[in-house]
């Protein structure tokens, strides 16, 4: 109990018990007066005592109700002070589960934002050229530019169904080469040396209310928040994600300045809501085989069942085999996942190499149309 209530008290105390020293000395006068008739002042007196006892009363019985208040106050404080102590200490996780945890997908842009990555030229075969030719001028290319230009570091060539890509450590002058290649009469007659566009990024507002029109989303947004005024043709909606509920999410194509703007909050507003933007890359798969780089409806393969992996009618064995990945050299002994998601290395390379060939930074520019129907998959 606190100590001034507990003054409080004995000061009403000390106050009641006077009073009723002064009714008791008013009755023995009476008793020793010569008349000992209580007259009707003498019962004012009396009776304005008592009222005084009767107040005193109520206020100690307000101190009292107002003291176990404070004692329950007092508990519940301290147990919320512990709850909300012991969920800090749960919440707060160990650096080993941080690390954990952290997003693979930031994690790759991050790097890529940092400027770690590799330039890359594309060296794309004429019409009437074949691949491998290709990656035969593509070495002489190479080796002439180094005997009479200058050295420069490649870290790979690879050969692509249309030539080659070539590979560069990020301080290479990718600009002089492909000038220095397209000297190379023999590799220039017969390809395109091109360093090749980067892609935009795409993102995911999430749990979008249905009440916003997503057609509007991009007027929308750039009203909303000024730091993206004048943007509107700086971000494109590609979609919504189905949902059963009164929120979508939704997918815009933005430019990398944008992307950038974006990506400092991790939020923005719509006309009637903050929204959380997410990183999001679709990796194009088809649907009906499973392999990458075409949709369903251009397959012209067999359907191939997600989770065995066998193709067409079969008693399914109900056991998971990723059939990209048994009949991969590398990856054949590790086939116990679907092929679909980013447990499966081919699917995570396709991500990576996804995440290559988009620019997050820098670049400001109004998003081209592009019109794909999008049969691919989010991660
Ligand atoms: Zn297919
Ligand atoms: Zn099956
Ligand atoms: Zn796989």
């Amino acid at each position: 109990m606190c100590d001034n209530i507990l003054q409080k008290l004995d000061d009403l105390e000390t106050s009641l018990s006077s009073r009723l020293q002064q009714i008791t000395q008013k009755l023995k006068d009476k008793y020793n007066s010569t008349s000992k008739q209580i007259n009707k002042s003498d019962i004012k007196d009396i009776s304005t005592i008592i009222q005084l006892i009767t107040c005193e009363i109520a206020t100690m019985k307000e101190v009292a109700v107002q003291n176990q208040l404070n004692d329950t106050n007092q508990q519940l404080m301290t147990e919320l002070t512990n709850i909300i102590s012991t969920n800090k200490t749960r919440q707060q996780p160990s650096f080993a589960q941080i690390v954990k945890n952290t997003d693979h997908l930031n994690q790759q842009i991050h790097q890529k934002q940092k400027g770690i990555e590799e330039k890359t030229i594309i060296i794309s075969a004429n019409d009437d050229q074949s691949p491998t030719n290709i990656l035969i001028q593509t070495n002489n290319a190479i080796k002439h530019t180094r005997n009479e230009n200058r050295p420069f570091k490649i870290n790979k060539i690879i050969k692509s169904k249309n030539g080659a890509i070539i590979k560069l450590p990020p301080e290479e002058d990718i600009d002089q080469l492909i000038k220095d290649f397209k000297e190379f009469d023999q590799l220039n007659n017969i390809a395109s040396i091109y360093q090749p566009t980067p892609l935009d990024p795409t993102v995911v507002l999430k749990a979008i209310s249905k009440i916003t029109n997503i057609k509007e989303l991009p007027e929308i947004i750039c009203n909303m928040n000024p730091q993206l005024n004048g943007c509107e043709k700086k971000m494109q909606v590609l979609f919504a994600i189905k949902s059963n509920t009164d929120v979508q999410d939704v997918v815009l194509r933005v430019c990398p300045k944008v992307y950038e703007t974006i990506m400092q909050t991790g939020q923005i507003y719509t006309d009637i809501q903050v929204a959380r933007v997410k990183d999001r890359v679709f990796i194009r798969q088809c649907q009906k085989c499973f392999q990458f780089d075409h949709s369903s409806n251009q397959c012209k393969n067999q359907i191939s069942c997600i989770t065995c992996g066998a193709k067409g009618d079969h008693n399914c064995t109900k056991i998971t085999r990723c059939q990209n990945c048994s009949s991969h050299p590398k990856y054949k002994n590790n086939t116990d996942h679907l092929p679909n998601n980013k447990e499966c290395p081919l699917y995570s390379d396709q991500i990576k190499k996804l995440i290559q060939k988009t620019c997050y930074t820098g670049l400001d520019h109004e998003i081209k149309i592009i019109s794909r129907k999008s049969t691919s998959n989010g991660i």
